[in-house]
């Protein structure tokens, strides 16, 4: 097997099983493995340190296997872990027929994701070694029960940085229809996993989606009347439905994505919730700016915007914009009236996401509380060992 040593005191992070290797952290290889290549890692004293899949176009240079020298890597190995991940997932099954099934490094398989929709799986495979074992993994999903087909939607920018040229269509059985139903805690959703967002929905945000019904429950409750929302950066009306599931009067949703609204009209429809979620295409900056010209006031004001920070560079001006949007969302919410708010950049942390939702709080001039901190549902966990897994965080806030 060939072999990767590091340089001097770069063994520290896969000594806490940390599962990537960046390029900088390489004293050189031993041998000439190809993209996808299991490699011994060995410190540089030369003590083995790990297994892992050589990537030679990628700054992670390798992504560990296992940290076990006696485990063998092969197809078996590849198809337990799947395995063990697809049964983690079982008991979502009575909620919801939209989960995520691999989460990548979280599942000990770096760079796969699976997701599920109803009767097909939709496929991530975004590093050398995920597409190495590409046939095992497809084998694998093929084989559970109730499957239809398997749709691979390998054309995400990680890919290319992985030197792997984008792949996609149906790579198991049946074609995926058009659009996909599912149901999430008792809402519909129609899923167009060819053109859609990631695999086609935000499953990260199921937890969110019902707590905000319960928000609108809720409401109605104490207030007998229902609540009015602005759902900001709403896609395919993920968080209106169930809003309008939850009995909320009106839930405004807007998106600068004309397929998003679409899709978002048409799943109102699914749920004969027309007359209460209604779809607007615009820009979610322009539109708050309006709102508060106009005088309008919100009981509850979503903002779940797409990664303003994809890197650490990034991080100054993405807090200005996600401060920016918090400031204009507290400015249109009523008296009593709550803010929910994501960020979905890794490179902010939910430290950090909190100071920024509480400066735009301070400059809005009224006060907060922070009633809690949200992050993404159980099938998306959290490896201790890998924190960069951590990228959706959310906060609720009921403003005074
Ligand atoms: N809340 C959604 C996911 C939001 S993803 C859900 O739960 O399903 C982010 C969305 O923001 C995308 O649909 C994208 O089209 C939209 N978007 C990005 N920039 C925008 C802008 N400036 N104004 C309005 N929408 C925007």
């Amino acid at each position: 097997m060939d072999t990767l040593v590091l340089k001097k005191g770069k063994e520290r992070s896969l000594l806490r099983r940390h599962p990537w290797i960046y390029d900088t952290a390489m004293a050189g290889v031993q041998g000439s493995p190809r993209a996808g290549d299991t490699v011994r890692v060995v410190d540089a004293a030369g003590r083995f340190l790990a297994l892992a899949a050589y990537a030679p176009e990628s700054g992670i240079r390798a992504r560990c296997w296992t940290f076990e020298e006696a485990t063998v890597v092969d197809e078996a190995f590849v198809a337990e872990r799947l395995r063990r991940a697809l049964a983690a997932r079982r008991r979502l099954a009575a909620r919801t027929n939209a989960v995520r099934e691999v989460f990548g490094e979280a599942d000990g398989l770096p760079g796969l994701i699976v997701d599920r929709y109803a009767a097909f799986y939709v496929t991530q495979f975004l590093s050398c070694g995920a597409e190495r074992f590409r046939q095992t993994i497809l084998r694998t999903l093929a084989e559970q029960e109730g499957i239809e087909g398997v749709y691979d939607r390998s054309d995400a920018a990680t890919r290319a940085r992985e030197g792997l040229a984008p792949a996609s269509g149906t790579a198991f059985g049946k074609e995926p229809p058009e659009r996909i139903d599912v149901v999430e805690n008792g809402v519909r959703y129609a899923v167009d996993v060819r053109n859609g967002h990631k695999t086609g929905f935000y499953i990260d945000q199921r937890e969110n989606r019902l707590l905000a019904a319960g928000l609108a429950r809720r409401f109605l409750e104490e207030n007998g009347r229902g609540m009015r929302v602005l759902n900001c950066f709403c896609y395919t009306g993920g968080f209106s439905l169930a809003l309008a599931a939850g009995g909320a009067a009106e839930v405004i949703g807007i998106d600068s994505s004309a397929e998003a609204i679409a899709l978002a009209r048409h799943n109102a429809q699914l749920n004969a919730a027309e007359s209460v979620a209604r779809f607007v295409e615009d820009d979610v900056f322009a539109y708050l700016k309006r709102a508060r010209d106009e005088g309008q006031s919100f009981d509850l004001v979503i903002l779940d915007p797409p990664k303003f920070a994809s890197s650490h560079r990034q991080v100054e001006r993405a807090a200005r914009a996600y401060k920016d949007i918090n400031l204009r969302a507290l400015r249109i919410i009523a008296p009593g009236g709550q803010l929910l708010s994501f960020s979905c950049s890794g490179a902010i942390d939910g430290d950090l996401f909190q100071k920024i939702v509480a400066s735009a709080v301070i400059d809005s001039g009224r006060d907060a509380w922070m009633v809690s901190r949200l992050g993404a549902g159980e099938d998306h966990p959290l490896m201790m060992t890998c924190p960069e897994g951590e990228y959706l965080k959310g906060v609720l806030l009921k403003v005074l």
